[in-house]
């Protein structure tokens, strides 16, 4: 079975969960128009479903081998590629100074879902592409931008991030490619880079390379380190390409997933170094790879929700195919579809309200960073901002770690079949395994949330986003349909121990630092419950109050099965972020010899 973009409930999650109709009403998006933003679902769930959907698996099969430094792309994908940009999906939401559409991050985000779900090796080529875009338009100097973005902005030509050194992954203080001043202001870059994704392929004429290098005279650590923009060809005054610059892909890896998607290792220098191009300032290169990390962040929790609803999709169809046993309360004498069996629906539903839930946080992520550039007032951008950095690492963790959960649940549910390769199932699998270690791994984001986010404003950013929270449990009370079974009960329960655990960390984080780090993952765990939760139930509430066809029964129903199956979670995951640290940290021994 091949993906079906669920077009009608990503719209629903957009204008409910993630504030768009309000939006919209607001004003904040100029003259966009609701049925504007259908018409673009619409047409990006067609080419998703027609178009890339069928490349994942012969992604998948080929792979992409080198020959002669040259990368080839799985057949049919320079053809896809070429009308994906053509259609101008590649520039949604870049500024139309630069050729892109001025498009909500929102409804990029959206578009995102779905080009990861049809094939998530193919997506994350563009994801990287717009980061590199979006950097540039924030750092660069305005002549490398005039070369530069309208090519990245089109899709005409491709960006890679480049971090990731053999001594420097998680720690990028590490790092050691070099970037020598020359004469004429250009760098002489000289190093290597490894796992660079896209860093070689055949689907553009030019490939433009985001690196982080040091000078000579830079301060140590992460306050020395700058970045460039290192083409695969030098450009010519006129546009036109020139020389080949001296940068090459070495080798490609051979991995669990995303064959699809070329992981190169890089190398600077061969031939007395590469010509690159500062962008920002000399030493400030960590913050500008910033601007493209965060956009990344939330492209890569993106792909959690998608490889999970393609998981889901695939794994719903089987469960009302295959026949096995009798279900009890089933009028079929002989063997009834194994959908009618309780164990199996509590997998998918899980399945469905974890995707559900995530998918949900990362559009709210991706509508504070519109606010954080749209609202008019500077106090209201300010707020949007931090509550944007509040949500990024949890919609990157959770919903990469539910990613995963998903698609293991979805083998699960084809049973035997689910391990055979033909199937499908097992390569979601494979694929979503990535999502949790690049982009910063999940453990990295819980530590980001933790030391970096909690404190934001002196914690108020957090203590508002928990009032918020406890408005839906409030609003849930109030309508008491009994659909909705424990739902305000047990979401309260969650924001009640999110609460304590907050408090917990905050004051630890000053006296005990080694206690807040080791409860940082299932603090980030409980965020997501709780706000997952409540964004469950928002969606429930909007589908009663709706006449316009949505299914309240089943947003309803999912709203109810996550606070009473995953929500529930939130007491042992306090006892966890509270009491656990001690343990761990008591419990060295065992890690001993
Ligand atoms: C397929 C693929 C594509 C990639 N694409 C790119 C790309 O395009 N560009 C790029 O620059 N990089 C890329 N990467 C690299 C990726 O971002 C890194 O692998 C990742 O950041 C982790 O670094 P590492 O592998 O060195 O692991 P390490 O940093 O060695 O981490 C190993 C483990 O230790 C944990 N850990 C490390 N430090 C800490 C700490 N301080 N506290 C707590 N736990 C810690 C980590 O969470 C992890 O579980 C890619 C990797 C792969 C496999």
């Amino acid at each position: 079975m091949t993906y079906r973009a669920p077009v009608g409930d990503i719209a629903f999650t957009l204008k409910h969960a993630a504030g768009l109709k309000r939006a919209l009403d607001e004003g904040l998006y100029g003259d966009l128009t609701e049925d504007l933003v259908d018409a673009v679902l619409e047409e990006a769930g067609k080419f998703a479903t027609d178009v890339i959907a069928p490349l994942n698996r012969v992604g998948d099969v080929h792979g992409t081998p080198l020959a002669n430094g040259a990368v080839k792309m799985p057949p049919g994908w320079k053809e896809a590629y070429a009308a994906w940009t053509a259609a101008g999906w590649n520039g949604l939401a870049a500024s139309t100074d630069w050729g892109g559409q001025g498009l909500p991050h929102l409804i990029n985000a959206a578009c995102l879902e779905m080009w990861h779900a049809a094939a998530m090796a193919f997506g994350l080529g563009p994801l990287l592409t717009m980061g590199a875009a979006e950097a540039l338009a924030a750092h660069g100097a305005e002549a490398l931008k005039q070369t530069y973005l309208p090519k990245l902005v089109s899709g005409e030509w491709m960006g890679t991030m480049q971090l990731t050194e053999p001594q420097a992954g998680s720690d990028l203080s590490a790092l050691r490619t070099k970037a020598e001043r020359r004469q004429d202001g250009t760098y002489r870059i000289t190093g290597q880079k490894i796992f660079i994704t896209y860093g070689e392929h055949d689907l553009t004429d030019n490939i433009v390379h985001f690196v982080l290098a040091r000078l000579p005279d830079a301060p140590p650590g992460t306050r020395g380190i700058s970045l460039f923009l290192v083409p695969k060809y030098l450009v010519n005054p006129d546009g036109t390409l020139g020389a080949k610059n001296d940068v090459r892909c070495h080798s490609v890896e051979h991995k669990l997933g995303i064959h699809g998607s070329p992981t190169c290792t890089m190398v600077y220098g061969d031939d007395g170094g590469a010509t690159g191009f500062l962008v920002g300032e000399e030493n400030r290169g960590l913050a500008c790879m910033f601007t493209m990390m965060n956009n990344a962040r939330l492209g890569v929790g993106l792909e959690g929700v998608a490889v999970a609803e393609r998981a889901t999709q695939q794994a719903l169809a089987y469960a009302r195919e295959r026949r096995q046993g009798r279900a009890p309360d089933a009028a079929d004498p002989g063997m009834s579809p194994i959908l009618a069996h309780p164990d199996v629906q509590r997998m998918l539903l899980l399945m469905r309200a974890s995707t559900r839930a995530a998918r949900a946080i990362c559009y709210m992520t991706a509508a504070a960073i519109d606010r954080s550039h749209r609202e008019r007032d500077e106090a209201a951008r300010e707020r949007a901002q931090e509550r944007a950095s509040l949500l990024t690492p949890v919609a990157k963790a959770f919903s990469t770690d539910i990613g995963i959960e998903v698609a293991s649940l979805g083998v699960q549910v084809h049973g035997g079949m689910g391990f055979i390769e033909e199937t499908g199932a097992a390569q979601h699998y494979r694929d979503a395994r990535i999502a949790t270690i690049y982009e910063g791994t999940n453990g990295i984001q819980a530590i980001d949330l933790v030391t970096r986010k909690l404190p934001l404003s002196g914690g108020a950013a957090v203590r508002a986003f928990l009032q918020e929270l406890r408005g839906t449990v409030a609003a849930v009370r109030e309508i008491n349909d009994p659909a909705l079974g424990a739902t305000a009960e047990r979401l309260s329960e969650a924001i009640e121990s999110l609460e304590r655990a907050t408090d917990w960390l905050l004051a630890e984080l000053a006296s005990r630092p080694q206690a807040a780090l080791a409860g940082a993952t299932p603090y980030l765990r409980l965020f997501a419950v709780a706000a997952g939760g409540c964004a469950l139930a928002e969606e429930a509430l909007a589908a009663t109050r709706t006449d316009s066809g949505h299914d309240a029964a089943g947003r309803l129903g999912i709203a109810r099965f996550f606070a009473e199956h995953m929500a529930v979670a939130s007491g042992g995951l306090e006892r966890e972020v509270i009491g656990g640290a001690d343990a761990i940290l008591a419990a060295q021994a065992a890690l001993a010899g």
